[in-house]
């Protein structure tokens, strides 16, 4: 293993060769300069990738390629309509109950298959105090919101001080509203999970809050990922996983296997595994549902419920998250009575209770 300086953050091609010998395709990136999205990896990432493997699958997700750059008629910079949906400058109202606010838009590594391109890395910073207000306010007169998801980029590139007055400014109107940080940094960089950012969030005791991390590979469950997500989960604050089901990195049922059973046994519960979104720059990147659906199917009947995610597409034009899956349920025979096939291909059918109009109508008869 290379040798890193914790807090070192590598964002130029020639700072990139000192650790990796680059490949023509990620050489190409840098010859064409239209792509939003910039070049970030933190040393500690760059530590885990097998320099020996050109196609590591942490290399993948971070490492730039000129297939970022090739456009695409099918893909869109902004297929969620997230924009569309905006109802302050940064908040995100699609689901009645819940809402996402772009806390900033800065990460400390970018992914080159982030859905969110059309707003991360694009040197805008954190919210305002005026934004972050704005937003409460709206909060606060839609009780019917009992969820925020604190997202944008990476919400922990905030201070905890900036963090602090965000949450301040949310709980102070509305005490009962669940936060979720949305956050890849345990996966990127976890020695940001400090005592003093944990000891901070301890204070809002009114509701809960929720940590939402993105592993997407068992091979980044290190050591030091484990710690940071521990501290979270000591001081009550349950940790959950949001998988991107990515080609070349973890489109593979032993990966994803071994990446959730681990997960569970840290305690993080994996959430989703999301089908990726027609965003531009990152065709490269998605799997065929076809090939999604037998994943899933095997997750299925290798998993525990427990460790088993929701495999999840986000439709275009702004349609929403649905899931996706197997179904197990075939329809109805001839009797009326529902039908199943299930997992190893055995029929059995369940008939509906009978209602109470028919159970009347045979006490007639
Ligand atoms: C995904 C998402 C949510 C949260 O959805 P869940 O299914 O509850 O996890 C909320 N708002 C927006 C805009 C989203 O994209
Ligand atoms: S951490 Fe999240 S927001 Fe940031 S680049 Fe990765 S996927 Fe995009």
């Amino acid at each position: 293993m290379q040798t890193h300086d914790d807090m070192a953050v590598v964002t130029t091609k020639e700072a990139l060769q000192r650790y990796l010998s680059l490949k023509e395709d990620e050489i190409a990136f840098h010859e064409n300069r239209n792509c939003s999205l910039p070049l970030k990896i933190p040393t500690y990432f760059l530590s885990l990738i097998n320099p020996e493997d050109p196609d590591d699958p942490l290399r993948r997700q971070v490492v730039p390629t000129r297939y970022e750059q090739i456009p695409e008629s099918k893909g869109t910079i902004d297929p969620l309509e997230e924009v569309r949906y905006s109802v302050t400058e940064r908040l995100i109202h699609r689901y009645k109950n819940r809402v996402a606010f772009l806390t900033t838009d800065i990460c400390p590594m970018y992914c080159r298959h982030c859905f969110r391109r059309r707003f991360t890395g694009t040197f805008q910073g954190p919210a305002s105090e005026e934004q972050v207000n704005e937003a409460a306010t709206y909060v606060a007169n839609h009780k019917e919101i009992l969820e925020i998801l604190f997202t944008g980029g990476d919400v922990l590139t905030l201070s905890d001080t900036r963090l602090e007055s965000m949450i301040q400014a949310f709980r102070s109107k509305r005490p009962d509203l669940v936060i979720r940080i949305c956050s890849r940094i345990p996966a990127s960089y976890p020695m940001r999970i400090t005592d003093s950012l944990i000891t901070m969030l301890k204070q809002f005791s009114s509701a809960p809050f929720y940590l939402m991390c993105q592993f997407n590979h068992p091979r980044e469950l290190t050591q030091q990922a484990i710690v940071a997500v521990d501290r979270f989960v000591e001081a009550g604050i349950p940790a959950m996983n949001q998988t991107v089901l990515l080609r070349g990195v973890n489109d593979d049922a032993d990966v994803l296997v071994e990446l959730c059973n681990r997960l569970v046994s840290h305690r993080i519960k994996p959430y989703y595994l999301f089908q990726g979104d027609l965003v531009e720059g990152t065709a490269h990147f998605r799997v065929p549902i076809q090939k999604g659906l037998l994943l899933e199917e095997q997750l299925r009947q290798r998993l525990s419920g427990l460790a088993m995610p929701v495999y999840a597409i986000d439709l275009p034009a702004g349609g929403g998250k649905v899931p996706l899956g197997r179904s197990y349920l075939l329809g109805k025979d001839e009797q009326g009575a529902w039908m199943f096939q299930n997992a190893e291909g055995v029929i059995r059918t369940y008939p509906d209770p009978i209602s109470e109009e028919q159970s009347d109508q045979e006490h007639l008869e």
